[in-house]
């Protein structure tokens, strides 16, 4: 009979086999291609090999599984990878992953796992308190990502501008319902629109100034323009480091205006919101503490396995007024508790203990440790500026976080240049970098997003795009 469970001395081989191939690639990450060459038809039949009738070894399965992995990934363990936020892992959040795939808590009731359950709720507080939130006053939920975490902000929005909305819904409203965030800001938001059947037209995407940032007076010019034709503004979005250029908006001057107009204030952090524990760079992050909420990704910054963000919010009631249902098959064993069950405080039902993600490295790295790793990728970003502009390299947005838009003047009219330069590189393996347009320019981005990128990486880098640029040059 098939048993799942293998044998003590199957489980051990597979256990050993698995920690030596993966202790390679977390060692030698650096001598990987960082990107993959894209060769599909190759991948398909890769992934189709085989028809399940056929049994395979355990041992060859992996083996086979672990070099199509490292063949055709792109590597954001390898310290040139300046990608998209996506992390190089630290260790000791690995390992809280297999202890959670192993012990399984199911996170739904609060009487199955009430010790994980406690310790996200703690971190949540932790976290909380951090952001300067009222420590009475801090609730929250982890969120499988940032766009979870988003549309828990609009659900949460929504619910706490229309009070009935948790009952009946958009049926009853007279007056049609919008979102306001700037033009740079995250395109979760729009999706969290249309999820909750709000649609694309009602969230307004509002100009931004020369920094990226959201434009004050065109947005408030905006809110008035929707008043008078009968809208109803509910909720406004800061995002704080957006995907593309790492702006900040003025979260203050937001706070002002969603006060005035009685809208939810919601602040998208999903990655800079770790510049809280970077002494340096904190001050960027004025005014968060006013927020209704705040989306907080622990899979980008704080450098954990992908899964796991945070949605924060300083309303203690609305996650309840929003989530609460009854279900009858749930167990009741904490009835007389004045516990909350998760399933009533989230989109999620059934959930992973995602948490410990990032609590065993919070015991084994210690604040100290998070704080020390962004700011050597804040101090990385900085030195990539004045390396690039040493260079002759211009750059073109401006912000506290390691996120660098650039381009050369000589060919800042050029749209070729930049996807020549980005391409040339990605495609040699050597490294990885994107495009952003800023005003009309397709920039060249790269971003710190790897807490072993050192000073020779980046030379490295600017190597690379010099090579690049000199082929333009001499053309
Ligand atoms: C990455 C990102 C998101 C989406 O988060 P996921 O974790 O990818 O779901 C939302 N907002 C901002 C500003 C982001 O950078």
């Amino acid at each position: 009979m098939t048993n799942f469970n293998l044998s003590k001395k199957e489980r051990q081989n597979l256990i050993n086999l698995i920690a030596k191939r993966l202790e390679n690639y977390y060692s030698d990450s650096n001598t990987f291609r960082v990107s993959p060459e894209l060769k599909k038809d190759e991948i398909i039949s890769l992934a189709r090999q085989f028809d399940f009738s056929e049994k395979i070894p355990l041992e060859k399965g992996i083996n086979i599984l672990l070099d199509g992995l490292e063949k055709f990934t792109v590597h954001t363990a390898h310290p040139m990878y300046y990608g998209l936020f996506n992390p190089r892992v630290n260790f000791a959040s690995v390992l809280a992953d297999w202890m959670t795939a192993v012990l399984n808590p199911q996170l739904a009731a609060w009487s199955h796992s009430p010790y994980a359950i406690e310790i996200e709720n703690y971190l949540i507080h932790e976290f909380g308190k951090k952001f300067g939130y009222p420590e009475q006053s801090i609730d929250g939920t982890f969120a499988t990502g940032g766009a979870e975490a988003n549309l828990t902000a609009v659900l949460c929005a929504l619910n706490h501008h229309f009070p009935k909305f948790a009952n009946e819904g958009f049926f009853g409203l007279h007056k049609k319902p919008l979102i306001y965030c700037s033009s740079e800001s995250h395109h979760s938001i729009i999706k969290a629109a249309r999820a909750v059947g709000l649609g694309y037209f009602s969230v307004k995407n509002i100009a931004t100034i020369d920094d990226l940032k959201i434009d004050i007076s065109e947005l408030e010019k905006q809110i008035e323009e929707d008043l008078q034709v009968g809208h109803e503004p509910f909720m406004l979005v800061g995002t704080a480091g957006t995907t593309g250029s790492g702006a900040i908006d003025s979260l203050p001057d937001l706070y002002k205006i969603a006060t005035k107009h009685n809208l939810w204030f919601h602040i998208d952090a999903a990655y800079g919101g770790a510049a809280i524990l970077d002494a340096n760079i904190k001050n960027h992050l004025n005014g968060i503490d006013l927020s209704d909420s705040i989306t907080f990704d622990v899979h980008k910054w704080l450098s954990n396995p992908m899964g796991t963000s945070l949605f924060l919010t300083s309303n203690p009631s609305i996650l309840s007024k929003t989530f609460r249902v009854s279900a009858d098959y749930m167990p009741r064993e904490a009835k007389e508790l004045a516990i909350i069950d998760p399933f009533t405080h989230s989109i999620q039902w059934s959930r992973r203990f995602n948490g410990l993600k990032l609590y065993l490295p919070l015991l084994f790295f210690g604040w100290d440790g998070y704080e020390e790793v962004i700011m050597h990728q804040t101090k990385m970003g900085e030195l990539l500026k004045v390396k690039l502009k040493d260079a002759g390299w211009k750059i073109l947005n401006d912000t506290p976080l390691p996120i660098v838009c650039f381009s050369d003047e000589r060919f800042i009219d050029d749209p070729n240049f930049s996807l020549s330069v980005c391409q040339n590189i990605v495609q040699s393996g050597k490294s990885w970098i994107s495009i952003y347009p800023i005003k009309g320019v397709n920039t060249l981005r790269a971003c710190i997003t790897n807490y072993d990128t050192q000073e020779n990486d980046l030379d490295n880098l600017v190597h690379l795009l010099n090579q690049e640029r000199s082929k333009f040059l001499n053309k």
